[in-house]
C-alpha cells in the first residue's frame, strides 16, 4: 500500500497504485508545495482512501482547479485538481511516506524554474542533515 500523510498526521491518504511522479517548476506549485518545485502523481480517485479528510482546506489556485492542504499544518496533499472531479486525482508526492514504486519521470514548466535552483550536482551533499546550519549567515 502506498501511503501519504501531512506533517501533523491529521490527514492521510492510501492508494494501491500510483503513476510516475511529475516535477512541476511553475511558481504556483513552488509556493503550494514549499520547495524548488512541486512533485505530483496521479491515482484513481475511487482507489484513494482518506483519513482526516475533514481537515483538508481547499484553494482554487486557477479557475476550476483546486488544491488541498492540511488546515492544521499546511502540508500540500493534492495538486491542482479539477473542481468538477473526474476519475483521477492528482496527489502531492511531498506527502508520501516510505519507499514508493514510482520515480520522477518528467519535469514540467522548466521555463518557470526558480532562478535560485540550479540542480543538485554542484552542491555539497550529505547523507544526514547539513552540518553547516549553525554557522550559516547571510
Ligand atoms: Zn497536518
Ligand atoms: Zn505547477
Amino acid at each position: 500500500m502506498i501511503e501519504g500523510s501531512c506533517l501533523c498526521g491529521a490527514v492521510r491518504f492510501r492508494v494501491k497504485r500510483m503513476s510516475g511522479i511529475v516535477e512541476c517548476h511553475c511558481a504556483m506549485c513552488r509556493k503550494a508545495a514549499g520547495g524548488h518545485a512541486g512533485f505530483f502523481f496521479v491515482a484513481m480517485r475511487n482507489e484513494v482512501s482518506w483519513e482526516g479528510e475533514g481537515e483538508l482546506t481547499h484553494h482554487e489556485s486557477s479557475p476550476g482547479l483546486v488544491r488541498s492542504f492540511c488546515a492544521r499544518c499546511g502540508t500540500a496533499m493534492t495538486g491542482a485538481n479539477l473542481k468538477e472531479p473526474d476519475e483521477t486525482i492528482i496527489l502531492a508526492a511531498n506527502a508520501l511516506d516510505g519507499d514508493v514504486p514510482a520515480r520522477v519521470i518528467a519535469q514540467e514548466f522548466r521555463a518557470s524554474k526558480a532562478t535560485w535552483f540550479e540542480g543538485h550536482d554542484g552542491a555539497e551533499h550529505f547523507d544526514g542533515p547539513y552540518p553547516g546550519w549553525e554557522k550559516l549567515r547571510p
